[in-house]
């Protein structure tokens, strides 16, 4: 299927960045959220990086408001009856994305893939509350999706080989590696990064050495070009605890169960960069 017309959901951090590199790419795309003041965040995000592009030479300014002409903002969620693909980027709630979902599929063309970008919740789960499950699928971008080119194309139990080979020529049409992976908790992504952040946490917690000497091993030693609590406080704390937690229910071994000092933070508030401290401390 030649995609040509999209319907975002969520116009936040990651539905922002999906919107803007699938205008980029041309198509046509409807940026859904809940409030006006949601979508225009959105919006003023896209026009900043665009903006940042045209400052360093890479697009001109008539690139840049062509791009923008093709993202339509809108709080209709009726406005998906007449696009091919839906990309879902809501928060990481089953219940929201599961309502999301049956109302999609009643409103969405017969034939229109319906896609999320959720981090670690089942694909096969959310399918299951549609009569089209061979036409859902897993799109999960990584942050920031305009500089990041792994696309993680996950395949719910009863997702068809030709929804698979839409999205992954999309992905690459959207100048993105697609890579295949099946339904499991955490998919691959997550199921390797964060076991590695919550050792690392477990690392700080057992006194085996302090935060700042934990990244300095892994950037220096290992080459990441960030510490796994720098990454941590960047993904924010409470986003951490609750892919470890879908880890250790979904797969049901204790190797994954969240470090208490991750929970604690949490309970304090202390998530991260959003929250102005985490593993570190955050100014403004
Ligand atoms: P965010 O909080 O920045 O944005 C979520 C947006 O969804 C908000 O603007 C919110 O108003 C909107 N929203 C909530 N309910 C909605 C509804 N019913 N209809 C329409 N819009 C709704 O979150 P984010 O970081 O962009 O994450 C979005 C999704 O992407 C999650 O599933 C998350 O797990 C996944 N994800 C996040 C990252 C990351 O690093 N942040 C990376 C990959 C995937």
């Amino acid at each position: 299927m030649d995609i040509r017309t999209i319907m975002v959901i969520g116009a936040g951090q990651m539905g922002s960045g999906i919107a803007q590199v699938a205008a980029q790419t041309g198509l046509e795309v409807r940026l859904n959220d809940i409030k006006e003041e949601f979508l225009q965040r959105g919006l003023a995000t896209i026009s900043k990086n665009l903006t940042r592009d045209v400052e360093k030479g890479r697009k001109s300014e008539e690139e840049k408001q062509a791009v923008l002409s093709r993202i339509h903002p809108t709080t209709d969620l009726n406005d998906a009856r007449d696009v091919q693909l839906v990309i879902e980027a809501a928060v990481e709630n089953m219940e929201i994305k599961s309502d999301l979902f049956r109302r999609l599929d009643a409103i969405a063309p017969a034939g229109a893939i319906l896609a999320t970008n959720t981090s670690s919740l089942p694909i096969t789960e959310i399918a299951a509350v549609t009569n089209r499950p061979e036409l859902v699928i897993g799109m999960h971008f990584m942050n920031p999706v305009p500089v990041m080119k792994l696309v993680e194309v996950i395949r719910g139990l009863a997702t068809s080989d030709e929804t698979y080979q839409t999205i992954e020529e999309l992905s690459k049409k959207m100048g993105k590696v697609p890579v295949e992976v099946n339904d499991f908790p955490g998919f691959v992504s997550n199921r390797i990064l964060l076991p590695m952040i919550n050792e690392a946490i477990y690392a700080v917690y057992e006194g085996v050495a302090t935060p700042e000497a934990v990244d300095q091993v892994m950037k220096l030693g290992m080459n990441h070009p960030m510490g796994p609590l720098e990454l941590a406080d960047f993904i924010g704390l409470d986003t951490c605890l609750s892919i470890m937690e879908i880890l250790h229910e979904g797969l049901g071994d204790s190797k994954y169960r969240p470090c208490p000092l991750l929970r604690k933070y949490v309970k304090a508030g202390w998530l991260g960069k959003k929250t102005g401290r985490g593993f570190y401390q955050y100014e403004g």
